[in-house]
C-alpha cells in the first residue's frame, strides 16, 4: 500500500513553505507505444461469471453512482439521521447491482471529509453537508461527491457553487488537453481549480486532493492537486477522481486530523491471535479486499463485540484507521467530485 489516505488528504506542504510533492519528477513526453501500454490491464478477477470488460465495469460503476446521487438528493432532508441517509444510499448502491466502494461519507460544516455514521450515531443532518460515496463493480470504482445547504444560507450556497465551478472548469480543461493530444500536467489541473476558486474570493483546501483509481485501489498512483503545486507529473490513460474542496477566504485553507473515523483499510494480513479477530480479518480480506470499510458494517455482521476485535486488528497493524479531516480554523467546507476515465484521447465523466 503506497497511499494510506482516501478522500484525498496528502498531508504534505503548506501555503507558507511551498508544496512538496512526493514524486516530483520531470516526465518526458510519452511515446505513442508507451501510451498504449499504460496501466489498466485487467487483473484476473474472481468474478468469472461476469463477461464485462474492465471498461464496462468502470462505466457501470459510474452510472450506478450517478443514479444513486439523484436518489440521494431526493431523500436527504434537514434533521434526518445521518445513519438513515448512509444506509439508504448504501442499500440503493447494492439494489442497483454495485457495492459501496467505501462507506458513505456524510461530513458536516468544518468536517471536510471522512465522517461516516457509527452504528449508534445520533447526529442529524444539518448545516453544509458533503455527501461523498462511490461504487465498486468487481473492484473498479467510481467516486463522487456533492454538497447541500440545509440551513438556507447564501454563504453556504456560494461556497457550494464555487466547488462545482472548480470541478467543471477542471474537467473542461482536461477534456481540451486530452482531445488536442497535449501534455497534461497534474499541477495545471490544480492551477485551474485554484484560479476558479480564488476568483470567487474563496480558498481551496491545499492538503486535500483528487487521485488516480485502479482496481481495488481507490488511491493509486497520481495525486490531482487542488492548487498549483508545480507538479509536472503527467496524466495518461486511466481513471481519476477530481475533487475540489473550498473554504472561506479568512480560513486557514488546510485540514488537520480529527477524531478516529471508524473507517478502516486492510494493510496487512498477518494472523492475529484472538479467534474472533481472525474471523473478522478473513471476512474483511474476502469482502472488501483493500477498499475502505467501516465499523458499522462489521458490527452488522458480527455484533458489537467486533469493536474490540477491530481495536486488536488496528494494534496488530492489520488495519489502518482513517481520521476525520477538519478544517484547521473550523471554517465551513464544500466539496464537489466526479470520476473521469481517459483512454485513447477520449475522456468520459463516468459519474455524470
Ligand atoms: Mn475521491
Ligand atoms: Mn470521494
Amino acid at each position: 500500500m503506497t497511499e494510506k489516505q482516501y478522500g484525498g488528504a496528502n498531508g504534505r506542504g503548506s501555503r507558507d513553505k511551498g508544496i512538496q510533492t512526493k514524486n516530483l519528477k520531470t516526465i518526458e513526453k510519452p511515446s505513442e507505444k508507451d501510451k498504449k501500454t499504460i496501466k489498466l490491464e485487467v487483473k484476473s478477477g474472481e468474478n468469472k461469471e461476469s463477461k464485462l470488460s474492465y471498461q464496462d465495469k468502470i462505466l457501470r460503476a459510474g452510472k450506478i453512482a450517478s443514479e444513486v446521487r439523484e436518489y440521494a438528493k431526493t431523500i436527504i432532508k434537514k434533521q434526518m439521521p445521518l445513519l438513515e441517509i448512509a444506509e439508504k444510499i448504501e442499500n440503493k448502491i447494492i439494489e442497483l447491482g454495485g457495492k459501496p466502494a467505501f462507506p458513505v461519507n456524510l461530513s458536516i460544516d468544518e468536517i471536510a471529509a471522512h465522517y461516516t455514521p457509527s452504528y449508534d450515531d445520533k447526529t442529524f443532518a444539518h448545516g453544509l453537508l458533503k455527501v461523498d460515496f462511490g461504487v465498486s463493480v468487481d473492484g473498479w470504482c467510481s467516486d463522487q461527491a456533492f454538497s447541500i445547504d440545509l440551513e438556507n444560507s447564501e454563504d453556504n450556497k456560494k461556497l457550494i457553487q464555487a466547488s462545482k465551478d472548480a470541478l467543471e472548469k477542471a474537467i473542461e480543461f482536461i477534456s481540451k488537453k486530452i482531445e488536442k493530444r497535449e501534455i497534461l500536467k497534474t499541477g495545471e489541473i490544480g492551477e485551474t481549480i485554484q484560479r476558479t476558486i480564488e476568483s470567487q474570493n474563496f480558498l481551496p483546501i491545499i492538503n486535500l486532493s483528487g487521485h488516480q483509481i485502479e482496481q481495488n485501489d481507490l488511491h493509486a498512483g497520481l495525486t490531482i492537486p487542488n492548487i498549483n503545486n508545480n507538479s509536472t507529473e503527467i496524466i495518461l490513460n486511466g481513471l481519476y477522481a477530481i475533487e475540489p474542496f473550498v473554504t472561506l477566504n479568512f480560513a486557514s485553507g488546510k485540514v488537520k486530523d480529527g477524531k478516529p473515523s471508524g473507517i478502516y483499510q486492510l494493510i496487512n494480513t498477518k494472523f492475529p491471535r484472538m479467534p474472533l479477530a481472525r474471523k473478522i480479518l478473513e471476512f474483511i480480506s474476502k469482502e472488501y479486499q483493500t477498499l475502505p470499510f467501516c465499523s458499522r458494517w462489521i458490527i452488522k455482521k458480527f455484533g458489537t463485540s467486533a469493536l474490540f476485535s477491530l481495536k486488536q486488528l488496528e494494534e496488530n497493524r492489520n488495519l489502518h484507521q482513517f481520521s476525520q479531516l477538519i478544517e484547521s480554523s473550523n471554517s465551513k467546507v464544500a466539496q464537489a467530485e466526479h470520476t473521469i476515465f481517459i483512454e485513447d484521447e477520449k475522456i468520459v465523466v463516468t459519474t455524470r
